[in-house]
């Protein structure tokens, strides 16, 4: 389904991101296929066009044959339209990247350290937001930060508890002032979210409108996605599947409920269960090795998880009726795969019937960087969405695109 546009005169910078999101999903359109698909005049669709070149998002190239006549110009992303950084911070640690609009990443950075404490993570960011800012080629823009974070991020009964969140925080004002701080645009949403946003616009879920997005990693979170754009919920808290009850009177839960799904399905509980040290404390060597040793204790863990996830899945298709679950998060593939292919057979569900069992849940194919890839297409995103309900609060610092793109400035950092 593409989205339509519409010719009323408030709707510039909607139509705008929905010629952008053509553009980006068909990789290289010609002038005519835009308008075919978007329903806009053909010279609306000229002022767009025009109007994303001159900021540098689009670029058009000259095809070497004539396409049904139409003069021969194709419009693609600019892989050299600036750049901006993704941050996925979680318990432990934070790894981040300098990536172009098409996803490519240009310079990578891990650092591991204890997010317990704010301060120390802001200095953290600034030192490798800094680093990464001068890796860029010279002249070219810098769109932004986006940072991926462990939800619940409004502040409820279970936000900011126990080793799978940022446990010790009580807001998110270091963001703030990272963007005091580096001067730059800074958006930050739950990891889940992220690594949603960065399968729909460039991974797997690429061709997809609706389907739910499951992070796998320290923790456990999840996202819907409706018509390419995030639901949220009535307080921004949606889909926290991690503490979906699961098991009556089973584990104890850092939320304060018992039998969490998170309790039984992410890394931080891969390492209580095996007695091994958390994923930033060495852990990941050690599943490595497990993993590539094909370890008892590990798939026997792994086949516990699956009975979980079946069930999980059941329930998710069920409520939600989404055409695939995507799995990404920081947890290695190889583990993924293993949990995926021991919770075969799928429960029956709403699903079953209507695609091949494998269609039901696909992994991301960058798993260990969805959510980073994620987080730097949050400064783009507004850019490159055709959803007007997912938005960024806030907006960048420069009055020319803000203009073309229809955006207001308000101060700190904002959340999408
Ligand atoms: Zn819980």
């Amino acid at each position: 389904m593409v989205s339509r546009g519409t010719s009323q005169q408030s709707s510039a910078p909607f139509n705008r991101r929905i010629v952008l999101d053509v553009i980006r999903r068909a990789g290289s359109v010609s002038r005519k296929e835009i308008v075919d698909a978007v329903s806009l005049s053909p010279q609306t669709v000229a002022n767009i066009t025009h109007d994303l070149e001159s900021i540098g998002l689009v670029v058009s190239r000259r095809l070497k044959e004539k396409v049904r006549g139409q003069p021969p110009i194709a419009f693609e992303l600019n892989p050299h339209g600036g750049s901006s950084i993704g941050i996925s911070l979680e318990p432990g640690g934070l790894s981040a990247a300098l990536v172009n609009p098409v996803g490519d990443v240009i310079k990578k950075r891990e650092v591991d350290l204890d997010t317990r404490n704010p301060r120390k993570v802001l200095a953290n960011m600034v030192s490798i937001v800094k680093d990464l800012g001068s890796r860029r080629v010279a002249g070219e823009r810098l769109w932004g930060v986006g940072v991926a974070l462990p939800g619940p991020l409004v502040l409820t009964d279970i936000s900011f508890v126990g080793p799978t969140a940022l446990e010790g925080w009580t807001d998110l004002s270091i963001l703030d002032e990272l963007r005091g701080v580096t001067g730059l645009h800074v958006v930050y949403s739950v990891d889940s979210v992220a690594g949603a946003l960065g399968e729909s616009l460039s991974g797997v879920a690429k061709g997809l409108d609706t389907f739910f997005y499951i992070h796998f990693g320290v923790g456990l979170g999840g996202t819907l996605v409706v018509n390419r754009s995030a639901y949220k919920g009535a307080s921004g808290n949606a889909t926290e599947i991690g503490h979906m009850p699961v098991v009556a009177n089973g584990k104890a839960c850092y939320c304060g409920n018992r039998g969490c799904l998170e309790r039984y399905l992410s890394l931080h509980s891969l390492a209580e269960d095996l007695g091994i040290p958390e994923v930033h404390d060495r852990g990941k060597e050690v599943l490595a090795r497990m993993l590539a040793e094909d370890d008892k204790r590990l798939l026997a863990w792994c086949k516990q998880a699956a009975v979980h996830l079946r069930s999980a899945v059941c329930t998710v298709e069920n409520i939600l009726d989404p055409e695939t679950i995507v799995i990404g998060g920081s947890a290695p593939k190889r583990l993924v795969e293993h949990v995926v292919r021991m919770a075969q057979p799928l429960d029956r569900s709403v699903r079953g019937g209507l695609v091949h069992p494998t269609e039901r849940i696909v992994l991301s194919e960058r798993q260990e960087d969805s959510s980073i890839l994620g987080a730097a297409v949050l400064p783009i995103h507004e850019m490159l969405s055709p959803r007007v309900e997912v938005l960024m609060k806030d907006r960048r610092d420069s009055p020319k695109v803000e203009g073309l793109l229809g955006q207001r400035v308000t101060s700190g950092a904002g959340r999408v």
